[in-house]
């Protein structure tokens, strides 16, 4: 088990402020069920009774194509049920509040952005690490680059050249029917030996498993996500029937659901993103679970801004995490972010995780302020 340290204290919550902000991505994004083109994000500033401010994101995809959850649901969420209950605690540590949180089904970005919140504002009050409060060591966190679908094959090589060069430590590619096996096999083609995976984001049935039996020539790390989130059986069909190893993303959105995928051998690796699970402290549940059960785990992401990223990061510093993570550059998405330091990688791939208290990345109000498109306050 990965147990929390320095979690006897408690905080007193005094105020919550809602920042929804809005920064355009470098260039549309594009995956099997929709395009985004810019981070349509609620960062959760909490301040504690000794004006302590803790930060989190709460960071669905906007529209609802990746995930019931969006933008404008989670705001309501926030505003409508999960702030006031959290005000009308007394006192609160992020662990035990978080108990509570997950007996209330639904809303797992919403939770999450609070989650966050919550846990920064108690390791800043603590004058500790994030990692060192969820008793995680430091490490440098490999980073692998996700790359979504483009109109051309040449467009596709073409970034995944650049994004090689700068030290990505694997290419992960989105695909579709139409967009699969031809794609793989000039990618294979271009760069035979980089670590290479596929995400379907749910667009296939069973009836396609030719195409997967295609796809598993070619050396790829893992096939993530290729049916429904709900598909275990078809799942666990499909994976008897590859060498390669599925990955379940959308399929693991909680440790309820990490058990049904473990029961029908669904999937051999699994994608723990904090926001899809509703939490810091989900995530660490679910990895607990997953490696009891000989299942590998990565931290990925939706992609979120900075403040939910540098999370993520203390997250994936966890030993447990045996693949590269999704958590890139803050260049790689956005013409700019609201932290600083910006996250960056080395020339090997690896992103190094500042050290001091909190997430070692502080939020920019000046950035919060010029990105800000709306705004609530509740006070205690
Ligand atoms: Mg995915």
């Amino acid at each position: 088990m990965s147990t929390p340290l320095n979690i006897d204290q408690l905080i007193k919550v005094k105020s919550v402020a809602l920042h929804r902000v809005r920064i355009p991505l470098i260039e549309p994004f594009r995956i099997s069920n929709g395009t985004v083109v810019e981070k349509d994000s609620i960062l959760i500033e909490v301040t504690t009774s000794d004006g302590t401010t803790g930060w989190g994101e709460a960071s669905p995809m906007s529209g609802s194509f990746y995930s019931s959850d969006t933008p404008d649901s989670s705001w309501c969420a926030l505003s409508e049920k999960l702030i006031p209950w959290l005000l009308e605690f007394c006192n609160v540590a992020p662990h035990q509040f978080y108990e509570r949180l997950r007996e209330i089904p639904g809303d797992a970005f919403a939770k999450a952005g609070l989650d966050g919140a919550l846990w920064d504002a108690y390791v800043v009050e603590q004058r500790v690490s994030l990692c060192e409060a969820l008793g995680i060591g430091r490490r440098s966190v490999p980073s692998g680059v996700a790359i979504g679908i483009y109109h051309t094959v040449d467009e596709l090589l073409d970034r995944i050249r650049r994004y090689v060069l700068q030290g990505y430590r694997r290419v992960k590619i989105k695909i579709e029917p139409g967009w699969d096996i031809d794609i793989v096999a000039a990618v294979r083609e271009q760069f035979p030996n980089v670590r290479l995976m596929v995400d379907a984001n749910a667009a296939y049935t069973i009836a396609d498993k030719p195409i997967f039996r295609e796809l598993d020539r070619y050396g790829l790390t893992m096939i993530e996500q290729p049916f429904a989130a709900d598909a275990f059986e078809e799942a666990g069909e499909l994976q008897r029937n590859l060498k390669t190893a599925l990955c379940a993303d959308e399929s693991a959105d909680s440790l309820v659901s990490l058990q049904r995928l473990i029961k029908h051998n669904a999937a051999r690796v699994i994608n723990i993103k904090v926001q899809r699970v509703g939490g810091l402290s989900e995530a660490l549940l679910m990895l607990d679970a997953a490696r009891a059960a000989d299942l590998e785990c990565w931290v990925g992401t939706m992609p979120e801004l900075g403040v939910a990223s540098a999370q993520g990061l203390h997250l994936a510093m966890h030993s447990g995490f045996s693949f590269p993570t999704d958590i890139e550059a803050s260049s790689r998405w956005y013409v700019d972010d609201v932290i600083d330091p910006l996250i960056e990688i080395d020339e090997s791939g690896f992103i190094h995780v500042p050290s001091g208290v909190g997430s070692g990345f502080n939020v920019s109000r000046e950035k919060v302020e010029k990105y800000s498109v709306a705004r609530e306050l509740f006070i205690a």
